[in-house]
């Protein structure tokens, strides 16, 4: 599927919870929220990369799986 980060081709991973799991070649492996993927469809919107990516950065310091909510993201119009 489309990465929310990037827009190019990424994997989706089985998610086994109310998000959608994506391993993506350049962003890496995330998670995000239903809800924020409902927002940003209904918006045609995408994760603004640089802050979305320093922010993952950050989170994978201590977790390698991170889940972007709504209050976490940085959206942009695509
Ligand atoms: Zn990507």
């Amino acid at each position: 599927m489309e990465c929310f980060i990037c827009s190019e081709e990424a994997e989706r991973l089985p998610a086994g919870g109310d998000w959608a799991a994506l391993n993506c070649p350049d962003c890496g492996r995330y998670r995000v929220t239903g809800t924020l993927v409902a927002i940003m469809r209904a918006g045609n919107e995408k994760l603004d990369r640089e802050p979305t990516l320093q922010w993952l950065a950050r989170r994978r310091e201590f977790d390698d799986f991170p889940l972007i909510g709504e209050f976490d993201a940085f959206v942009v119009r695509k």
